[in-house]
């Protein structure tokens, strides 16, 4: 089937609407989505409705980031928003993004950027606040010139993520609590970790005993090294194969667009 299992919506740091992204998708003759907004289920239902409007299956997803590393990213699929560990889950990840948010404009102000908070929310319309909705407040105020020197000069730096970067659960916690709410789970862009080979296949090992379902083997910005070696290890760890575009709109993420990707879906879809 055509899909795309990586995708952000306002919900979380996206830039379109639920809605829009169904639509979009289908204008782009997908069959299946999959919206997964960061650490949140807020989309899903506006997602499904559309979805059942315009005739495309959407998969009700999320994706959850791990505290072993600072971009380590755990996908669920077919998930129940409404299940208590997981509605719970989220709560807790909203309030350490609040609170990272207040650090983070303390930390932005000693090092002379001075932006205010209320104009982040607002752009992030009452949603979960990304840090991409800093970088953009950032260049719209011309303290950087683009997105990726927002992150490079100081929402990536090792500083950041020692001092102001929020708790997440462990992998593990992730994993379960997404398979309690029904879901299928998969490892998100793998090579984002920041681990070698070896590294890697321990990481995948240790999740498949804990039930993850797949490896995120699809994914634009993969050599094709890196995708051969995720398609190794799915085979040999007895894994699915999911992959996505990590779509968040052209004014977040420009050079990212909808996938339209070949996949096996039918251990996810019925
Ligand atoms: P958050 O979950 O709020 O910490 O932010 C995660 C988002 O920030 C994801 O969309 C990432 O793709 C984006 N992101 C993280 N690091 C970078 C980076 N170095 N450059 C650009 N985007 C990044
Ligand atoms: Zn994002
Ligand atoms: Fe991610
Ligand atoms: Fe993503």
């Amino acid at each position: 089937m055509k899909a795309d299992l990586h995708t952000h919506s306002t919900a979380s740091d996206g830039q379109y609407t639920p809605s829009e992204l169904v639509r979009l998708a289908k204008s782009r003759g997908l069959e299946v989505l999959a919206l997964t907004d960061h650490d949140t289920t807020e989309g899903l239902a506006e997602a499904a409705q559309a979805g059942e409007a315009l005739k495309l299956r959407v998969i009700r997803g999320m994706e959850l980031s791990a505290k072993e590393y600072p971009t380590f990213h755990i996908l669920g699929y077919g998930i129940d928003p409404e299940a208590p560990a997981l509605a719970g889950l989220c709560q807790e990840m909203r309030r350490g993004r609040d609170e990272r948010s207040l650090r983070m404009v303390r930390f932005l102000k000693e090092q002379g950027v001075e932006i205010a908070l209320s104009e982040v929310e607002e752009l992030a319309g009452g949603s979960i606040v990304g840090r991409p909705h800093f970088a953009q407040v950032l260049v719209r105020h011309g303290f950087v010139p683009n997105n990726r020197a927002a992150f490079d000069r100081y929402l990536d730096t090792e500083e950041f993520h020692r001092r102001v970067e929020r708790p997440k659960p462990p992998a593990r916690v992730c994993v379960e609590t997404l398979k309690a709410a029904g879901g299928k789970v998969s490892l998100a862009h793998p090579y984002q970790i920041g681990v070698d080979d070896g590294a890697l296949e321990g990481i995948v090992r240790e999740l498949a005993g804990y039930g993850l379902d797949a490896i995120e083997c699809y994914y634009p910005k993969y050599t094709a090294q890196q995708q051969d070696f995720y398609l190794r290890l799915a085979e040999k760890y007895g894994l699915h194969i999911t992959g996505g575009s990590d779509f968040h709109g052209e004014k977040v993420k420009p050079d990212i667009s909808l996938a339209a990707l070949e996949l096996e879906l039918d251990w996810l879809v019925s």
